[in-house]
């Protein structure tokens, strides 16, 4: 197991009373990294990220043969998972109804990663409030070629706007190419005016700065821009959670950072999962996240 990862993660199943099946599998190749060290990652991490996947619809990458081969999303629970990884009913647009993940703990994470799940992607909202997010992200998507300095000076920049709004926000690095600004609400407006609301301001930043960004999908408007990426903050959209791992090259991992960290640093995807659970046991990068009490009421026109 890498080093730092406290516990053997063949143990934390059997102690938690999750099967895992095939523990040495190796999931990323490049680094060795093994089905039980995902799960001694996921134990050491559990107390910061359980609060922020808890009960949220999930999207699972699944990779049954490991990074780097075949990887799918999977948005369903169409049968064959562990008990532990609980299925709840949503409405779909169309009204069909359909069954989806969440996670309440521990024992759920490693039954998903069990099921060779890679990555744990989050609703903005919660299964108790399913109409009302909770969170909104900016995910800011980087052209291919834009200097990472443009990536973090954005999300700054995105930060002071959200704060000259009275609204406190929080960045992530993705384990990709950009970071997420992460905005926590109370549950107490619906999904059409929190969309509206992100879309506004997406579309502000293009129109104040055209040449710097653009709220536009397409990759023509894309060129030598940054995309931000309001289209998370839709009913049924998603968004890497906080502390997962990611199915990519290096095996890197979403990654909750400070505003001052976000001054300096220099790519997304630099923390490995070893630097992640040491991070998780040494600093508090979002120390308030959980205690922000804060609205959209108001803020909508
Ligand atoms: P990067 O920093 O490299 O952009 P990212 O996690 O932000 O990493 P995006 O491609 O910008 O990746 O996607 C944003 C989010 O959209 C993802 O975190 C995921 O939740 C969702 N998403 C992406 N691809 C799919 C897909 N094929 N099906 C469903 N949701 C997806
Ligand atoms: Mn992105
Ligand atoms: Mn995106």
């Amino acid at each position: 197991k890498p080093q730092s990862l406290d516990h053997d993660g063949e143990d934390v199943a059997e102690r938690l009373g999750v099967r895992l099946t095939s523990p040495d599998r190796v999931v990323f190749p490049d680094q060795g990294i093994t089905k039980a060290d995902l799960v001694s990652y996921y134990e050491a991490v559990a107390e910061v990220m359980l609060p922020h996947i808890k009960d949220r619809p999930l999207s699972l990458v699944r990779c049954p043969q490991g990074r780097a081969k075949a990887c799918f999303f999977q948005k369903h629970d169409t049968g064959g998972f562990p008990d532990e990884i609980k299925s709840t009913e949503i409405v779909e647009k169309d009204g069909d109804s359909q069954n989806y993940f969440y996670v309440t703990d521990l024992a759920g994470i490693i039954a998903g990663t069990q099921m060779n799940t890679l990555e744990w992607h989050i609703w903005g909202s919660r299964r108790q409030s399913v109409e009302k997010p909770d969170r909104l992200v900016f995910d800011i998507d980087p052209d291919e070629g834009l200097d990472f300095s443009a990536v973090t000076s954005a999300a700054r920049d995105i930060g002071a706007k959200l704060t000259a709004m009275k609204l406190k926000s929080y960045p992530m690095v993705s384990g990709g190419k950009g970071i997420h600004v992460v905005v926590p609400l109370k549950p107490d407006v619906e999904w059409p005016d929190a969309k509206a609301f992100c879309k506004n301001f997406a579309q502000a930043l293009a129109d104040e700065e055209p040449e710097r960004f653009t709220a536009n999908l397409s990759k023509a408007q894309r060129k030598g821009r940054l995309f931000i990426d309001y289209l998370r903050n839709e009913r049924g959209s998603t968004a890497i959670c906080p502390w997962s791992a990611r199915s990519r090259q290096g095996a890197p991992v979403a990654v909750p950072i400070s505003w001052d960290e976000a001054k300096t640093i220099k790519a997304a995807n630099l923390f490995s999962l070893e630097a992640t659970a040491a991070r998780a046991r040494d600093e508090n990068p979002w120390p308030d996240y959980f205690e922000i009490k804060q609205s959209l009421k108001g803020k909508l026109s």
